[in-house]
């Protein structure tokens, strides 16, 4: 489909690095409605911004009212869904920035896409697995989602009538149930700092 266009290249990745002071790397959260990836991809982004590290959080709530606004729930909305994300997020790895995905992404395929994607062109990628219980999860129901679907008020639900595909080999495991906030978005911190990711 793709007739005619070169790719433009100005600057290598490592002068715009340089320049901008910092690598770029995504983070993608991964899990089940309710698990907290956005809240913590808030903690994380405010911590590395007051640590003047440039970073940008991009929402599945988001990312839908904009980008994404012609795309449903059914498999194959959710995985051009995934593909647009990661496409977006490593045009902002590229820049520099550390972008932070809090997207449910419930198939492996997708998120291995994903990953491939930033591969490919040699950015970091680093898949974060932000589990919890789904009893949990149904319980806290901050947007009465769950309660919904119960319902069947809404289909193809994540972890109700939709199945959640959870991560073999994530780069880090948090589980939401057994740990704080705080300890969630410093065990990324601390992640990114021990792989050298928040330096030249
Ligand atoms: P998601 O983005 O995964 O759908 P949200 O971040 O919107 O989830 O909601 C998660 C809810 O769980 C929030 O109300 C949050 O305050 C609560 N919560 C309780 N403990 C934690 C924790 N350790 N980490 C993240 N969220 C938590």
């Amino acid at each position: 489909m793709v007739t005619n266009i070169t790719w433009h290249h100005n600057l290598t990745k490592e002068e715009r690095d340089t320049l901008n002071g910092q690598k770029g790397a995504t983070l993608w959260l991964t899990g089940l409605s309710a698990s907290g990836k956005s809240t913590i991809a808030c903690g994380l982004e405010r911590l590395l911004l007051n640590k003047g590290v440039h970073s940008y959080r991009l929402d599945g709530d988001n990312i839908r009212f904009g980008l994404n606004k012609d795309l449903g729930f059914s498999e194959k909305d959710r995985a051009e869904n995934i593909r647009r994300i990661s496409e977006v997020s490593k045009l902002f790895a590229d820049a520099s920035s550390i972008s932070i995905t809090s997207f449910i992404s419930p198939y492996k395929a997708d998120r291995e896409l994903a990953r491939k994607l930033h591969e490919e062109s040699n950015l970091p990628f680093v898949e974060i697995h932000v589990d919890v219980p789904l009893s949990v999860a149904e319980e806290r129901d901050p947007k009465g989602l769950y309660k919904k679907a119960r319902e069947g008020l809404i289909k193809n639900f994540t972890g109700i009538d939709d199945p959640y595909e959870a991560p073999e080999k994530p780069e880090i495991y948090l589980n939401t149930s057994e740990f704080s906030i705080n300890e969630c978005v410093e065990a990324i911190y601390e992640y990114l700092v021990e792989h050298k990711l928040l330096s030249i």
